[in-house]
């Protein structure tokens, strides 16, 4: 680490710290940060094995807000495509224990809680036209996790002895209260830019990783845009559809040669299922 960076790390860290101090809560603080300095804050702030037992603590109440799909063939071609996306990322951060879930619903959204639990809906399912725009949006879900966004956010609005009293079931009332914050707003929290951003970068190099064309990415962020993005977490937050797609273009052509795999015909096949 050189010295730019420390110093860098040093002062978000000091910025975390005296939001949680000033306010116990800090949604708008932890939005303006971004970036590799903050994701080893988030480590430093909350381990991520402390993120993976506040997923266990959740995991019971998510399930019971929401339908989960009574399909086992969707169910595991959803965790094989999930699978493959957990392995492209080097299976990082080492304590996340990834699980993939399809929700009965024609919302075309998906959404993580914490712990690396990502679930879809099967109206996104059905938007997508090929495997290669439906693992766009869960390689982005899965760098969200990667980058500890969400203990981020968990951090800077509950604060860290709250996130960590809830992980190890001693704050029922609070955890009861996200879980509701859950429910009614379909996803957890509203990431920032710089965590879009992110997860839009680092999610197209996973799905290239495994051996998917990343302009499905593209096709089907469009094809949001297009249906306008209330309550859709990929459009949740700035910068604005169109700015995405352009970053999310150059990222493509810098890459140079990326694999044309859409996986058009399984999708289809898949989609017969549901
Ligand atoms: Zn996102």
């Amino acid at each position: 680490m050189n010295v730019l960076m420390s110093k860098t790390l040093v002062t978000r860290l000091q910025l975390v710290i005296l939001s949680l101090a000033m306010l116990g809560f800090a949604s708008g603080c932890a939005t303006g940060v971004g970036g590799k300095a903050t994701n080893t804050a988030a480590n430093v702030l909350l381990p991520a094995a402390e993120e993976e037992k506040l997923g266990d603590q959740m995991r019971g109440q998510v399930r019971a807000e929401f339908t989960i799909l009574d399909n086992p063939e969707i169910q595991g071609y959803i965790r094989e495509l999930g699978a493959k996306i957990v392995r492209a990322s080097g299976n990082q951060p080492r304590g996340i224990s990834y699980t993939f879930d399809v929700i009965d619903g024609n919302e075309i959204n998906a959404f993580t809680t914490p712990g690396g639990d990502i679930y879809i809906y099967t109206g996104l399912i059905k938007a997508a036209e090929n495997e290669a725009e439906l693992i766009g949006v869960i390689a982005h879900e899965v760098a969200h996790v990667t980058n500890r966004h969400i203990a981020e956010k968990l951090v800077a609005s509950y604060g860290l002895q709250t996130v960590l009293d809830m992980a190890l079931g001693q704050n029922a009332g609070t955890l009861t209260q996200l879980g509701a914050t859950l429910g009614a707003q379909g996803y957890l929290l509203k990431y920032g830019r710089d965590q879009e951003s992110e997860a839009d970068r680092d999610g197209l190099n996973y799905m290239v990783r495994a051996g998917y064309d990343p302009n499905g990415f593209v096709t089907f962020f469009k094809k949001l845009e297009a249906r306008g993005g209330g309550g859709i977490e990929m459009l949740s937050s700035h910068p604005l559809p169109k700015s995405r797609i352009d970053q999310a273009r150059a990222i493509i052509r810098k890459m140079g040669n990326t694999p044309d795999n859409l996986g058009t015909a399984r999708l289809q096949e898949m989609k017969k299922k549901l």
